[in-house]
Parts: structure tokens; C-alpha cells; sequence
């Protein structure tokens, strides 16, 4: 049962299904599609329109051994490296088990993937792989594709039911603690307009990433943790919250850029485009063996020390070899994002830095898709299936979202036909007896923000987390006293996003501040070594009864 809850109007509409999805991405339809097909009611719940999450921005492609001489072997090896030491290798052999049959599965399902004159799939390469396997659509539009395919899909099947601008709140669950469905803002109009309720005899999780908890994100506006705050306050654990991958390669917009920036896909050192410094100096030759197709970490962490020695704040990524019928062809979308900010990558280095871009860690799930709450399942970017350990190998997300999407649903379907999804009893006047969290003012984003990427990037040290931990705290503070004043923030989109920044941002911290070593892409400049005698472990995190969040190390 939860023991905190967003503050929120009682809710004032109800709604029953079988089984609600929160969100509408990769992760998220495919859920959807699949249990749609074993003959359970679904309702999809969405913050914004259907294709607004990280999905549709996705450029690079997804990785599967597809490709003739690859195997899922050695792909499970790439991914275990990039993940130091940290990957639960089940979880690992399960996605690219399984992943070139999803994958085969998602073209089925409409996406057009780029095909070579013979017609296979073409595939290419990014950094951490060894083969040849990432498979394109629009040349660097991947993630457009899929999901208008998958978009497509599910606005065809009229049993589906589809619910956009409906900002999810806080999970009910019923008296013996099992999901039972949950509490949402409706930007409607009509019957469902405002706070109300979806009872359900199950919830999933597609909430997609916090990349907005930074100032500098190539992650969209929606991206705002909500999965993981909701799962903290319904009582889930969640884990390897201080894993953020930054990407090396974003478009870098001036000092003062904030918020979603472009993204400069791998798949552009993929084709051979080198990073050099102002002197043209390829600063990654001799630093690893792939040079600039290291894995990210590597690859950030390379750039970040390239830019202190320098005093510079961006390093410039060159592909103007390429030519120009190339960029046109292979990366439409990024030249044309280059050149409307005024820089062509045909005839100029392109000015780069890293940015937040994925989400390690999440809400901890089985090979299900389970959480530590029964009937809760989380799936995609908002979920830690332990695939990635400490850093994410390049385009292993969309495979994730896909494949494990596609286990909930099997899963769904076999509880569903043993008679283990009951409908559920939920005691709404109960629901809200737990403690309404106050809600801070809407302006606490850009502080968050700002406090995160001041003291919680790319390089990170106990004295700069404390700094950052502070500053959490004083606007958690705020929000009570303000309360106590009689002047509570209102509760709004805002507001209520707000409050999920600020709990994930604090939960992260705390994570990172106890993980005293550098592993993946987290970066400690007071702890510059990997301690495996220590720190080969999961942290796990869960809210105390105060509200804050507690990280705890797994037993080794
Ligand atoms: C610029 C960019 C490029 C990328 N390139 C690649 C790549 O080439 N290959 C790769 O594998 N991965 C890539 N990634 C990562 C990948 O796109 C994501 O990890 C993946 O798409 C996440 O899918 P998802 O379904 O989990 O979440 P998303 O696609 O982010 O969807 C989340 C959904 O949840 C909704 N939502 C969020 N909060 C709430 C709430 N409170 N209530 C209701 N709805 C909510 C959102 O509106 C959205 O619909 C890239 C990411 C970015 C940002």
C-alpha cells in the first residue's frame, strides 16, 4: 500500500480495464498490441500525444545479431562489457536471445527498416559493438519509424482504448497491496476532465526516462521520472538510479542551452566521422582500441577531460569527408537539425558536448517484467531489468523496450488464462490517506535542473553531490513550509512534475554519493578507481517512511 501520494484533487470520474499502460513508446505499445492480442481489455494512458516520448527521437537504430556471422553470443559479449561488471547476464542472454525475432516481429508489425539492393536489412555499427548489427530506418530517423508504425497499430485496433494529455499520479492498489490500477490528470473534456480514477487488474509501467532532471538533455519534455517517483511512493524498489548515461556527441548550443538539444547519433563515427579538439587534434586515437567508437562512458568522459585541459566547452565531431550526397542520404534528420541551427556539417566540424541522454537504472523488474509490487510491471527506459549494468551498450534500449514489453505481455496473458487476474477491489478514501507530498512551485524544475547538472553530470564528487543534495533539500523544505503558510504550490501539470523531478534528482544523489568508486558512466574525480571488492553491486532504493529516499547496497 502506498504510503505517499502526489497532492491532488479527490478524483472525480472512474474508468475499469483489464490492463492500463502508462505511456506510448516503444515500450508502451508494444505492451499494449501484445496483450491486446491475448484477449485482455487495454487501455493506454499518455501525458501528451501518442508519439511524444524519447522513442520518435531516436536516430541511430536498434541492435540485434541479424547480420550473417553475428550471433546473439557475441552480442551478449559487447553488452556485458560496456555494462562493467555490473549486467545480470540472464537478463542480458534473454534480450539478444530473443531479439532478433522481436525485431523480425516489429517489421511485421508495419516498420519499414532500410533494406540494400539484395533487400536484408541494413545494418551498421556503434560504439561497443564489434559487428555490424544496428538496424536503421530513414537512415537516422529509426525511432520515427517504429513509432508510427507502432502508433499506426494500435489506432487500428478499436479495443484498444487511448487516453493523450493524462498525466499519471500515484498507483491504487487494493487492501492486500496488489495493483488495482491508479490516479490521473485528464486535459479533456467532458466526462473525463481532470483527476479520476482507471481501475484495473493490472499496471504497467512505460514511462520512458528523467532525462529533464539535468539542464542539458537530449531526452523530451515528458521525460520526467514520473515512473520512478510513482514507484517509490507505491513502495517499489528501485535500482542503479546513478547510472545516467551522458551522450558524448549532442549539438552544442551555446553556454546558456537548456533543456532537449539536439542529438549527434554514434552512427556518425560509426560511418567515420573523428572528434578533435580546436587544434584538430583526434584526441580518442590511442586512448581505446575502438578510438571514437569506445563506449559512451569512455567516449564522454574523454570529451569532458578534453574540454577542462582546454578551458573549452564544446570539442567538435568532423564528418565533412563524408560528402555531401552522403549526409543527405545516411543523416537527413541530423543535418537538417545542424543546419537550422546555422552549421553545415558538409562544409564544417560540427561543435559538440556531452548531455543526459539514457537512464541505466529504474524500477527493478524480473525476467517478467515484475516489480517488487504485485501487479505493477514497468518495462522500457522507466525499468531496470538489468541489462544494461552500469552503462548502457548503443542502441540496446529500443531492443530492451521491445522484448521485455513483449515478456509482460506473455505473462499478462498466462495469469489471464490461469485465472490469476482477478478484478480488484480499490478503496479510493483509503488511497488517500496516504501522505500528500507537498508540491513545489513550477520553478523548482530549472533549479533542479541546474543543481543536477552543477553537481551530478558527468564528473561527480562528494563535496559537488553535497552541494546538489543540499539544494534538493532546501526546495523540499520550501514546498512544506509553504504548506504550512497556507500557500501551497497548486496542483498542476507543472507542479506534479515538479515533485517527480525533485524525488528522482534526490533519490539519484543519494545513490551516487554512497557508490564511492568510478564504474560505467558513473564518474567519481574522489574515487577514480572500479572497486569490485566493494562495489561490484547493486544499490537498491526504496522511500523511508519520512518520504526520503534510502539507497542500500545488495548483498554481494
Ligand atoms: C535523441 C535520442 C536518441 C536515441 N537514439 C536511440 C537509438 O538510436 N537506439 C536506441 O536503442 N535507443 C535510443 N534512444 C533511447 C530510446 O529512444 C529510449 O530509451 C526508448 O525509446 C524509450 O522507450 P520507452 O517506451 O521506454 O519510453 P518513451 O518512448 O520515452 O515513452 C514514454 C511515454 O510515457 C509517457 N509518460 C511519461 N510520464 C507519464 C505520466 N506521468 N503519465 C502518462 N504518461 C507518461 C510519455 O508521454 C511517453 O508517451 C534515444 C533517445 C533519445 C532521446
Amino acid at each position: 500500500m502506498s504510503t505517499h501520494r502526489l497532492t491532488a484533487p479527490a478524483p472525480g470520474w472512474t474508468a475499469t480495464t483489464d490492463v492500463v499502460v502508462v505511456g506510448s513508446g516503444v515500450a508502451g505499445l508494444t505492451v499494449a498490441l501484445n496483450a491486446r492480442q491475448a484477449g485482455l481489455r487495454v487501455m493506454v494512458v499518455t501525458k501528451a500525444m501518442l508519439d511524444d516520448g524519447s522513442t520518435r527521437w531516436a536516430q541511430g537504430g536498434i541492435a540485434a545479431a541479424l547480420g550473417e556471422g553475428d550471433t546473439p553470443g557475441q552480442h551478449l559479449d559487447d553488452t556485458l562489457v560496456a555494462g562493467a561488471g555490473l549486467c545480470d547476464e540472464e537478463a542480458v542472454r534473454t534480450l539478444v536471445t530473443e531479439g532478433p525475432d522481436a525485431v523480425r516481429r516489429l517489421i511485421a508489425t508495419g516498420a519499414a527498416f532500410d533494406r540494400g539492393e539484395d533487400g536484408h536489412v541494413l545494418l551498421t555499427r556503434e560504439g561497443g559493438h564489434h559487428r555490424n548489427r544496428i538496424a536503421h530506418a530513414g537512415g537516422d530517423a529509426t525511432g520515427a519509424e517504429i513509432s508510427r508504425a507502432l502508433v499506426a497499430a494500435v489506432r487500428t485496433d478499436a479495443e484498444i482504448e487511448l487516453i493523450e494529455h493524462a498525466l499519471v499520479l500515484d498507483l491504487l492498489t487494493d487492501a492486500g497491496g496488489h495493483a488495482a490500477g491508479l490516479t490521473l490528470h485528464v486535459m479533456g473534456e467532458g466526462a473525463r476532465d481532470g483527476v479520476g480514477a482507471v481501475r484495473a487488474r493490472a499496471v504497467v509501467l512505460a514511462t520512458g526516462g528523467m532525462g529533464q532532471v539535468f539542464s542539458a538533455t537530449t531526452n523530451p519534455a515528458v521525460s520526467t521520472g514520473d515512473g520512478v517517483a510513482l514507484a517509490l511512493r507505491a513502495g517499489a524498489a528501485v535500482t542503479d538510479l546513478e547510472f545516467v548515461q551522458f551522450h558524448p556527441t549532442v549539438l552544442w548550443l551555446g553556454p546558456e542551452a537548456e533543456g532537449q538539444q539536439p542529438l549527434v547519433s554514434e552512427a556518425v563515427r560509426g560511418e567515420g566521422a573523428h572528434l578533435v579538439d580546436a587544434d584538430g587534434v583526434r584526441f580518442m586515437v590511442g586512448q581505446h582500441e575502438l578510438a571514437e567508437l569506445a563506449p559512451r562512458d569512455i567516449v564522454a568522459k574523454a570529451i569532458t577531460r578534453r574540454m577542462q585541459e582546454k578551458g573549452a566547452d564544446h570539442m567538435l565531431l568532423d564528418g565533412r569527408h563524408f560528402g555531401a550526397e552522403m549526409w543527405e542520404r545516411r543523416f537527413p534528420t541530423i543535418l537538417a537539425s545542424c543546419r537550422a541551427h546555422g552549421i553545415d556539417p558538409v562544409t564544417e566540424p560540427i561543435p559538440v558536448a556531452p548531455a543526459a541522454h539514457y537512464a541505466s537504472g529504474g524500477v527493478r523488474t524480473d525476467p517478467r517484467g515484475r516489480t517488487s509490487v504485485p501487479g505493477l510491471y514497468a518495462c522500457g527506459e522507466v525499468a531496470c531489468t538489468g541489462v544494461h549494468g552500469a552503462n548502457r551498450l548503443a542502441s540496446n534500449s529500443l531492443l530492451e523496450g521491445l522484448v521485455f514489453a513483449e515478456r509482460i505481455a506473455a505473462d499478462l496473458a498466462e495469469r489471464h488464462r490461469a485465472g490469476e487476474l482477478p478484478e480488484r477491489t480499490v478503496d479510493i478514501e483509503a488511497a488517500r490517506s496516504a501522505h500528500a507530498v507537498p508540491l513545489p512551485a513550477s520553478e523548482a524544475r530549472a533549479e533542479i535542473q541546474r543543481l543536477m547538472s552543477r553537481g551530478a553530470g558527468v564528473l561527480r564528487s562528494a563535496a559537488s553531490m553535497a552541494g546538489t543534495a543540499a539544494g534538493l533539500g532546501l526546495i523540499a523544505e520550501q514546498a512544506y513550509a509553504h504548506v504550512a503558510e497556507e500557500k501551497p504550490a497548486d496542483p498542476r501539470v507543472e507542479t506534479w512534475e515538479a515533485a517527480n523531478l525533485l524525488l528522482v534528482a534526490t533519490a539519484l544523489v543519494a545513490a551516487a554519493e554512497q557508490r564511492a568508486e568510478t564504474r560505467g558512466c558513473h564518474w567519481r574525480e574522489d574515487f577514480p578507481e572500479r572497486d569490485d571488492a566493494h562495489w561490484r553491486r547493486h544499490l537498491i532504493t526504496t522511500l523511508a517512511a519520512t518520504g526520503g529516499p534510502v539507497s542500500t547496497p545488495e548483498e554481494q
